[in-house]
């Protein structure tokens, strides 16, 4: 549990993460503009940034055009100087990113693996492809591990995950914790995908509460509140996968029966797809994500069976958005994974159900998107999980030593 309380040095160090987050959105801006959106003080501003230009954290760019006629100094964050390495952890794939901390991609590995290979050679190999991004890159600060959910935060361990009970005796903090020099940090997967939404989606602020919709492999959801993680007791908080969306439904591995994440997975869309579409079979497609982008295709050629199938899906997701609405009244809904190639079929009728189901103050309120990182959020995420941590200790983590 994190402290309730703040010495002076937690203070300052506050308020110099504040200025470098504001950078790390903004890209470049001035000491007025921070002032202004922190309500620091200009003095206070300006001891700040002194002391992170020494660092090396941020640089000073020449002048920009400031409010009114007035000219400022810009200033940036020196992204590219410190990366992050992240690890998203599938259920049948694993893959790492190199990243710096403003969420430039550096270089990527899929390793795909079978679910049924022993659990200690899959944990051994994926130790050794971080040991080898390690030894490539010399200014990695952190790492970020995202996994399947529910995790057990505190536990280290994934609780109920579809598809991989023998995974679920794994520590992974005990794991990874002391493994390298540099920190680890472990989330789970739309935990991950909500921060790279946070960090990396260019969604415009202020943004109060982001609500992050997973619709791949599974269904969840992360929340960001005000900058933080909504995790509840045990880590678990938002998983909307296991809201039911009827109770008399089909029993899930979890227990409850007609969970959201039995109507619309890339796997439910994928077994339906083979019900209905004639001559469509999953295992003529070298992944899911090509399958499903398959089923998408057909629907935009206006095959009726797919155009069918594709709608049914969108109107789940937005039985799920309504429950997000609901729940956590967030400005913005990102919904992102796999089934996010068909945003452009699904979001006028995902946007048909909401409107019809939630009360119009928040209606009006609240912005659906697609998320815009590309098929595999997640491997963002998972860098998104160290950047988070690393901007919170600036001094600690980002200082030129
Ligand atoms: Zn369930």
């Amino acid at each position: 549990m994190e402290s309730q309380g703040n010495n002076n040095n937690d203070l300052v160090e506050m308020n110099r993460s504040a200025i470098v987050k504001i950078l790390q959105q903004k890209q470049v801006c001035s000491r007025a503009d921070i002032a202004k959106i922190t309500g620091l003080t200009q003095a206070s501003i300006t001891k700040i940034v002194a002391v992170l230009i020494e660092m090396g954290i941020v640089s000073e760019v020449g002048i920009i055009a400031g409010n009114g006629n007035r000219r400022s100094i810009g200033l940036r964050l020196n992204a590219e100087q410190k990366k992050v390495i992240g690890v998203k952890f599938g259920r049948h794939v694993f893959a790492l990113g190199v990243f710096d901390i403003s969420g430039k991609l550096y270089a990527q590995k899929d390793i795909s693996f079978d679910l049924n290979q022993d659990t200690r050679t899959v944990i051994d190999s994926m130790k050794n492809q971080i040991r080898k991004m390690l030894e490539m890159f010399d200014d990695i600060v952190a790492i970020g591990l995202a996994l399947p959910g529910p995790y057990l935060k505190a536990e280290g361990r994934i609780a109920m995950v579809t598809r991989m009970q023998v995974w679920h005796s794994i520590n992974f903090i005990d794991e990874f914790k002391n493994e390298f020099d540099k920190p680890v940090f472990i989330e789970q997967d739309a935990n991950a995908g909500a921060l790279a939404e946070w960090w990396f989606g260019n969604h415009g602020r202020p943004i109060n509460t982001l609500a992050y919709f997973l619709a791949g492999e599974g269904v969840g959801s992360g929340i960001v509140n005000d900058g933080r993680l909504l995790f509840g007791k045990q880590g678990t908080a938002s998983e909307t996968g296991h809201i039911s969306i009827d109770y008399k439904g089909p029993k899930c591995e979890c227990g409850n029966r007609g969970c959201l994440e039995l109507y619309c997975s890339a796997p439910a869309m994928l077994k339906e797809a083979e019900n209905k579409i004639a001559g469509f079979e999953e295992k003529n497609y070298a992944s899911r994500s090509e399958a499903c982008a398959a089923v998408f295709d057909a629907a935009r050629k206006n095959n009726q069976k797919a155009v069918k199938l594709v709608r049914s899906i969108a109107e789940y997701i937005g039985y799920g958005c309504v429950t997000l609405i609901n729940g956590y009244n967030p400005d913005i809904i990102v919904i992102g994974d796999i089934l996010a190639q068909g945003g452009d079929l699904m979001l006028p009728v995902i946007d048909e159900v909401i409107k019809e189901r939630v009360i119009p103050e928040l209606y009006d309120e609240v912005k659906i998107v697609f998320s815009k990182l590309g098929v595999d959020p997640t491997l963002y995420g998972a860098a998104a999980i160290a950047t988070d941590r690393v901007l919170r200790k600036p001094s600690e983590y980002l200082a030129v030593k």
